[in-house]
């Protein structure tokens, strides 16, 4: 039942959103604001045909050949006990290429943080579909929160088995996790989150087997395949619910209601949450077939109402043009108590009620919605195994994230000069500790690294320095050829690259390789510098002191300025410092001074009194003969092999100039 569409709405090539008047048919309250979708994208043409066939199936909605597990999840949440009494039927299909005689499942919440009650997936029995006398065994792991669930006979490959799991999950209390009861009925903020809170089928692969990996409390730690679900929620009266898909059935009975969700297609997981004093604002999409909803606290009203609605139509429409169709029915924006900003799951987000009290709560909510927003196509859409390749969807929805304000917001100046180092140096993290991006969570905690630098700072501040070098329109279509691709699959770095690869026509191992596989970064110095009257050329010899610390030599173009005395500008370059690199440069005048300036997308390691810019003025004049300094030969034979060196080093690309 549409109606209230405001006449002055166009169907342009955008997302109108129409206020969607579903009170009646849902039980909610909602606002009539207005809604605007801000046009600056359309600077862009983005008109390339979807890439795969099947993506061409998925955006006509054909999903006949998919074959999946389903699951149907059916909980009744209980006030009094803080708890969710459930059953997950799974009706599970393997599509691997092994038998299996167990199954294994994540219990996560054991795992979560919490303040005093600790939460909990205590499961009650397993049995069979056919017969709910019929028990199977299972063996629950509580240290490393997982159940494993034997099967009566092996499951062959293409197969399908079904059983139910009976589980009470005990949200923790207060807590900023994933699941939790926070907040009060007193002062209407208690919201009963459940995020990553029943029975989890766990993923084989050809790399690991059986990932069965505890709730790790670095980074989004998850790992999903695609699989359809239904949600069905028992809730008290009077208590509203914002699920996973599209609300397809409510029934009341007595006090309590039942809602019964369907995402339509598959998704990775599902989740709910639920609180007596939720507002809600609900819109249609008409060209994207979508009904956005947003779940807030009144406290929050002040910032939510007549601009979350515009920030998820802006990011939703940019996404959708540039990387394709979202898809499913229904996106939901739900406020949330957390310790992150916000949390990504297909169909349904969470946003920190933080925001409220941030010294810039525009920016920040704005920022937390387009993030979590992108997520629908780089985690969701796309998958990843986010232990092994935690760094793979966030680098990517940050750096998108990023592109979102440049291009509604181009005062800000997102990716101006300095953009890079500013963001590594904001964080000062890259001080010589080392940080490889290409590394599980795992890695990251042998080796030092801060997890949370690499995933959000360092690898979107790569992808803009590949950007750079692309340029704009190959790296967005190189983003929508990566999602085409790998749509309902598990994506790795290697797919990304091949995606960029692929249309700017380039081999990029030169990029890859050492931007995401190098434990620090290139930090140079000047070598020697040597001015030669005779010839008036300048023999400059740079060093990256790192280059033994790394596996590949890092390539990157550097602003060279040149100065005579007086400061008079004799040369100004760009010149390209291919790890160890010596640069013959004429020079008229007798040079004082050399500097390499780290700006535009130059990355550096710093040190602590960095400046934006290495110089020397250690200049040393020849006068077409060896100067009378015993290492001299010794400097000649060192140029001569790093020469050498350079010219067998890299497999040239366009992108890459001989100096
Ligand atoms: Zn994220």
């Amino acid at each position: 039942m549409k109606i209230t569409m405001k006449s002055k709405y166009k169907s342009l090539t955008g997302l109108i959103f129409i206020v969607l008047n579903t009170s009646i048919l849902l039980g909610l309250t909602f606002s009539s604001n207005e809604i605007h979708i801000d046009k600056s994208y359309e600077k862009y043409d983005f008109t390339v045909e979807p890439i795969t066939s099947n993506y061409e199936e998925y955006i006509k909605g054909n999903f006949s050949d998919y074959e999946c597990s389903n699951y149907t999840l059916s909980v009744f949440l209980n006030e009094n006990t803080s708890s969710v009494v459930g059953n997950l039927t799974a009706d599970y299909y393997n599509d691997d290429p092994v038998n299996f005689t167990q199954i294994p499942f994540h219990i996560y919440p054991s795992g979560m943080q919490y303040n005093t009650r600790p939460g909990d997936i205590d499961i009650l029995n397993v049995t069979t579909s056919e017969d709910p006398n019929q028990e199977l065994e299972f063996e629950v792991l509580s240290d490393i929160q997982l159940m494993w669930v034997n099967l009566t006979s092996e499951l062959e490959p293409g197969n399908r088995t079904s059983f139910i799991i009976s589980f009470n999950t005990t949200l923790t209390d207060g807590g900023i996790d994933r699941a939790s009861d926070h907040g009060w009925d007193h002062n209407n903020s208690r919201i009963f989150k459940f995020g990553s809170a029943y029975p989890m089928p766990c993923v084989y692969d050809e790399y690991d087997g059986w990932n069965i990996d505890p709730y790790l409390s670095i980074g989004d730690p998850f790992y999903f395949d695609m699989a359809y679900y239904d949600l069905i929620i028992n809730v008290p009266n009077s208590m509203t619910v914002a699920a996973t898909g599209e609300l397809v059935e409510k029934i009341t009975i007595g006090n309590r209601t039942i809602n019964h969700y369907n995402p339509r297609l598959p998704v990775r997981e599902v989740t709910f949450s639920a609180s007596r004093y939720f507002e809600v604002e609900s819109y249609f999409s008409a060209d994207a077939n979508v009904t956005v909803s947003l779940y807030y606290l009144n406290k929050s009203s002040w910032l939510w109402h007549n601009f979350a609605v515009d920030v998820v139509g802006n990011a939703g429409s940019l996404y959708y043009v540039a990387f394709g169709n979202y898809t499913y029915p229904t996106l939901n924006i739900v406020q949330e108590y957390t310790m992150f900003g916000g949390m990504e799951y297909p169909c349904q987000v969470y946003i920190s009620e933080a925001a409220d009290r941030h010294s810039d709560p525009w920016w920040y909510l704005e920022t937390i919605i387009a993030h979590e927003v992108a997520h629908q196509w780089f985690y969701n859409l796309v998958g990843v195994d986010e232990v092994d390749w935690g760094f793979l969807d966030e680098g990517v929805v940050c750096w998108v994230t990023d592109w979102y304000k440049d291009v509604f917001h181009p005062d800000w100046n997102i990716f101006e000069p300095y953009w890079g180092l500013s963001r590594l140096r904001h964080y000062s993290l890259d001080y010589g500790l080392p940080n490889k991006i290409n590394q599980s969570v795992y890695e990251c905690i042998d080796s030092g690294s801060n997890y949370w630098y690499i995933a959000y700072t360092k690898a979107p501040t790569i992808l803009e320095k590949l950007r750079t070098i692309i340029g704009l329109d190959n790296f967005i279509y190189g983003l929508r050829y990566f999602t085409h691709e790998n749509f309902f699959e598990i994506a790795q770095l290697i797919d990304l690259q091949q995606a960029f690869e692929t249309i700017s026509g380039e081999t990029l191992d030169w990029f890859f390789l050492p931007w995401f596989n190098d434990p620090y970064l290139p930090k140079y110095n000047f070598t020697s510098v040597l001015y030669n009257t005779q010839s008036k050329t300048v023999n400059i010899t740079i060093e990256d002191v790192n280059e033994n610390l790394n596996p590949y030599s890092y390539s990157q173009q550097i602003p060279i300025t040149i100065y005579s005395s007086g400061s008079t500008l004799e040369f100004s370059e760009f010149k390209w410092i291919n790890g160890t690199t010596s640069l013959i440069i004429p020079i008229q005048k007798k040079p004082v001074r050399v500097v390499l300036n780290y700006t535009d997308n130059v990355l550096v390691q710093f040190s602590d009194h960095d400046l934006n810019y290495l110089e020397t003025t250690d200049i040393i004049v020849i006068n077409g003969q060896q100067p009378n300094i015993p290492s001299f030969n010794v400097i000649i034979i060192l140029l001569a092999f790093s020469t050498l060196g350079i010219i067998f080093m890299t497999k040239k690309s366009k992108y890459q100039i001989n100096n």
